[in-house]
């Protein structure tokens, strides 16, 4: 296969798992996003396919031949990690040129290169300015363009917004988005950021625990959790205990949701309803009732905070839809079976 692949990759410190047998293909010019909680592997790994980490177990293949045993810097990489680390001494342009000049490329070669990069990141004109003069976005541009500079095969990055504020972080993403779409290069990502990998990513990995819960495109983990984990990392949802009733009916806080069945041979579980899809109506008319607690207006979305049974159930509308319900009226809840996915509790 064209692409990379990670084959049954481990790393263990001591007795220590922190990447538990991961194994994952993906073809040439995906963009993926790793993504998980704080001290799940997800740096562990990108640094094992860059070579800075020595897998305990298992390989890393790229374009069909075995990079494990090869160093950092033969590899073809390009990296991009959180600190930039911008050579504060050269100018954005000796920036950007530094691995062409290191890897002996001509004078006229290192400059057009530089141009080229420099019109890709919207900096056309920068290169002789002092990196210390440049805004955080523009220096995150530069330490993309260095690190895209030999044009590598495999382009890594590690949570390379993160030091930026939202507004221009959102930006960013979109912007190295289209760069790696006009590029069509092999890109990593690793991020806290569910909202960033849902922005960027082909294919989303969602680890725990040094192990891959699910790789997805975006909208299908959203969409398609494969577990309560990963239901409640990726966006917010409701996680409700679900179980069988006699006639094999899917029941929620005690009612029947109506037309939802278990799958075959589970009889407990818990059903995942994301808070676009919870919609509320009257008191007799859910298939759950229950009281409003909390109305949260955001302005472009209205999120209605509801107990019923002793749980809080969320659900959220735009102001066109508006319910009018506010805090203290009795409502009913429905749980649309087609937006309802039961998962392992
Ligand atoms: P974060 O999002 O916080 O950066 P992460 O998912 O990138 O976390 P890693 O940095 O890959 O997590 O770390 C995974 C686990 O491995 C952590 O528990 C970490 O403490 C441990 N770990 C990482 N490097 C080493 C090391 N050199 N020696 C011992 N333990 C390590």
């Amino acid at each position: 296969m064209s692409g990379l692949e990670l084959q049954d990759i481990s790393k263990r410190f001591g007795n220590f798992t922190a990447v538990d047998n991961v194994r994952l293909s993906v073809p040439h010019g995906t963009f993926v996003c790793m993504l998980g909680p704080s001290g799940c592997g997800k740096t562990t790994l990108l640094r094992m396919i860059a070579g800075l980490e020595e897998p305990s177990s298992g390989r890393v293949v790229l374009d069909g031949g075995d990079l494990t045993p090869v160093p950092t810097h033969k590899r073809n990489l390009g990296m991009v990690f959180q600190s930039l680390a911008l050579f504060p001494h050269l100018n954005v342009g000796e920036n950007i040129a530094y691995p062409l000049r290191i890897r002996g490329v001509d004078r006229g070669a290192q400059k057009k290169r530089v141009d080229e990069l420099l019109a890709m990141i919207h900096l056309t004109g920068y290169g002789d300015r002092p990196v210390s003069k440049l805004s955080g976005g523009q220096r995150q541009r530069v330490a993309i363009a260095r690190a895209l500079a030999i044009s590598p095969k495999l382009f890594l990055l590690d949570e390379p917004l993160s030091a930026l504020d939202a507004k221009l972080r959102e930006a960013m993403q979109v912007e190295l988005r289209q760069l790696q779409q006009q590029l069509g290069i092999t890109t990593i990502v690793v991020t806290h950021d569910q909202r960033e990998a849902m922005t960027m990513a082909d294919l989303v990995v969602v680890m725990g625990e040094g192990r891959i819960r699910q790789a997805a495109p975006p909208i299908e983990i959203y969409r398609r959790p494969a577990d309560a984990f990963v239901a409640d990392f990726i966006g917010s949802t409701n996680l409700l205990d679900v179980e069988a009733d006699g006639a094999g009916r899917a029941t929620v806080l005690g009612r029947a949701v109506p037309g939802l069945e278990m799958p075959s041979g589970k009889n407990k579980g818990v059903i995942s309803v994301r808070p676009e899809d919870v919609h509320l109506t009257a008191p007799a008319e859910g298939t759950v009732a229950g009281k409003v607690t909390f109305v949260r207006d955001l302005g472009g979305t209205i999120e209605t905070f509801v107990e019923a049974e002793g749980k809080t159930i969320v659900a959220v509308t735009t102001p066109r839809e508006r319910t009018g319900f506010s805090a203290g009226d009795p409502v009913g809840i429905v749980l649309p079976r087609e937006n309802c996915v039961v998962l392992d509790a």
